[in-house]
């Protein structure tokens, strides 16, 4: 039985207690922490836990075998690191770290320490129907992909959502995902600014239009609508050479009535990917048992750190502009 501490008791912090303790296999959370003891508390009683308000004691207690991180980013960078340097394997909820640089960080100490302990929570790579699209990109059975069309629409968002956190918040998704899902690395990023909504204010340029290019020349437009109000919609269309693969939607049942056939969206993220976030989690315990990271690594997380930076300064400038991360650490192959 793995024995997890869980770092951050907030929402998803809950949840994934919640998750490892009632849904999951071979594991059980004995430990939480929290800088707002009374949050710990609380989510100590959901587990039956010991509660800790500074994180590094929870590291380095002896009854902790794995870490779950589940901090505001701000806050990951020092917990991950404290992970590694107890040689305990921690599971970061995505951002690995808020910057490129303490990203770069995480990935040295790993590679420093010898072994591979750190995992990003980009649970899009555990969804039913992105997996199904690599499988099928992967079979080789419809050439090469040459383009990818992608929509990451939510029905509202806050007032205090700005423009780059469109990038930041939204398409960090994306960003890992797609280039896992076509096994290339991107090269630049452009972003066009449609007009916006009306529904959108001064501070958050809504819709906009992120485009990637990859090493092999794939081209990637993900249009990010933040204020679409009429859904969640996730979808992704890869056109490749001889043949269009498109993700399928959460099947819901159609609708006969009033002369209309119709059809459910998702209206909300949780919803949408609620099934991966207990695969993601189930995978990562049982590959933590073998002594292995399946699922995206330290430089997963610094590659979207460093895409996304670059993503951001096409939102000011307007320019193409390079997402230059160096080689590929052999570690991470
Ligand atoms: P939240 O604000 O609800 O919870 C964060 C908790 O961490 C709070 O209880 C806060 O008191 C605590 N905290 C703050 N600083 C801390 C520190 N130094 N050490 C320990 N605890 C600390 O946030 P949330 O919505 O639960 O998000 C947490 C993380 O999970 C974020 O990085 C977020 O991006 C990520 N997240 C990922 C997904 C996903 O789709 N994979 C979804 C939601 C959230």
């Amino acid at each position: 039985m793995l024995r997890v501490g869980v770092v951050g008791c907030g929402a998803i912090g809950k949840e994934h207690i919640k998750r490892l303790n009632n849904k999951l296999q071979g594991v059980t959370v004995v430990v939480v922490s929290d800088v707002f003891e009374e949050g710990a508390k609380t989510a100590a009683a959901l587990c039956d836990g010991k509660v800790y308000t500074d994180a590094n004691a929870l590291i380095n207690d002896a009854e902790v075998d794995a870490i779950v991180c589940t901090s505001p980013g701000f806050a990951h960078v020092e917990t991950v690191l404290a992970a590694i340097k107890a040689g305990k394997p921690v599971f970061c909820e995505k951002p690995l770290a808020t910057t490129a640089d303490d990203c770069k960080k995480i990935v040295d100490a790993e590679i420093a320490s010898g072994k591979h302990l750190v995992q990003v929570g980009f649970m899009r790579r555990y969804d039913k129907g992105y997996i199904q699209v690599k499988e099928a990109l992967d079979s080789g059975e419809f050439g090469a992909p040459l383009m990818l069309h992608c929509t990451h629409r939510n029905p509202e968002v806050g007032t205090d959502y700005t423009t780059p956190m469109a990038v930041h918040d939204t398409a960090i998704h994306e960003i890992d995902c797609l280039h896992w899902l076509v096994d290339d690395e991107y090269e630049s990023a452009q972003v066009i600014m449609p007009g916006s909504t009306k529904y959108t204010h001064s501070e958050l340029k809504d819709p906009q239009i992120m485009l990637l290019r990859t090493k092999k020349g794939i081209c990637i437009d993900v249009e990010v609508f933040v204020n679409c109000k009429f859904g969640y919609d996730i979808n992704c269309e890869v056109v490749c050479e001889e043949g269009v693969v498109k993700m399928p939607a959460p099947a819901t049942p159609i609708i006969r009535k009033e002369g209309r056939l119709s059809t459910g969206i998702e209206t909300s993220w949780i919803n949408r990917f609620i099934d991966s976030y207990d695969v993601e989690l189930q995978d990562w315990v049982n590959s933590v048992a073998k002594g292995e990271v399946n699922g995206p690594t330290a430089w997963d997380g610094y590659v979207a750190a460093v895409t996304a930076d670059a993503l951001v300064r096409a939102q000011q400038s307007g320019n193409i502009e390079a997402i230059v991360t160096g080689e590929c650490p052999k570690f991470y192959k």
